[in-house]
């Protein structure tokens, strides 16, 4: 898909806010400083969309942007961070739960990781808590320029065994820096809207 749209619709914190118009949503997760607004901006070729700061101490939204008319990303506050407080994370617990349980355009999850690394305690709790909800759940699995192409087979296996990936699950080993697995992304992406 070629965009020469994308625009944030709006940050919402309650389910009041979230845009109307009924077009598929797509739920972009992964741990802060992952990769997510570079894995964002590569699809979109732009070179920066000004994502809404989602930091521990700010206000933390649940980001609607349009992408052709067509489908929207909704960006979700980052995870597993280790500074948040009790209230911070309960608050960010109130706001998935409502959305993920409600939300009948939410197709699909694209839950961002480091292909360097195993899936951490978050990842998996995050993996199973998307699962919790039925929701396909998409992995991209970022920083594949990291990698030795000889080693990325070992590092795929991982990712699936760590996190249990279910069969209906896919992954997209992916680089913002070689564009690897942009296509493959974005068909990702047409099959659920
Ligand atoms: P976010 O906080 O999840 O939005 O993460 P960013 O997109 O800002 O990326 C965090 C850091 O990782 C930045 O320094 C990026 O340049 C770097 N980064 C992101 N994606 C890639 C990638 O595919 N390859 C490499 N080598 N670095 C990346």
């Amino acid at each position: 898909m070629k965009v020469h749209k994308s625009e944030l619709v709006i940050s919402a914190v309650s389910p009041k806010q979230y845009p109307e118009g009924g077009l598929p949503e797509i739920a972009l997760a992964g741990r802060s400083n992952v990769g997510k607004s570079s894995f964002i901006n590569s699809l979109l070729a732009r070179k920066n969309l000004a994502r809404t700061s989602s930091k521990p101490g700010k206000t933390r939204t649940l980001n609607f942007y349009n992408i052709e008319d067509r489908f929207l990303f909704v960006d979700v506050p980052g995870y597993g961070y280790a500074k948040v407080s009790k209230s911070e994370r309960a608050a960010w617990g109130e706001m998935m739960e409502e959305y993920l349980k409600s939300r009948d355009v939410l197709k699909a999850a694209f839950m961002i990781i480091d292909f360097r690394h195993e899936p951490t305690k978050d990842d998996i709790a995050m993996y199973d808590y998307l699962k919790f909800h039925e929701l396909p759940v998409v992995i991209i699995a970022t920083k594949a320029d990291k990698i030795t192409k000889n080693k990325r087979p070992r590092h795929l296996k991982r990712v699936k065994e760590t996190l249990k990936l279910k069969p209906e699950d896919q992954t997209v080993v992916f680089s913002a820096e070689t564009a690897q697995g942009k296509d493959e992304a974005w068909r990702a992406i047409e099959q659920f809207i």
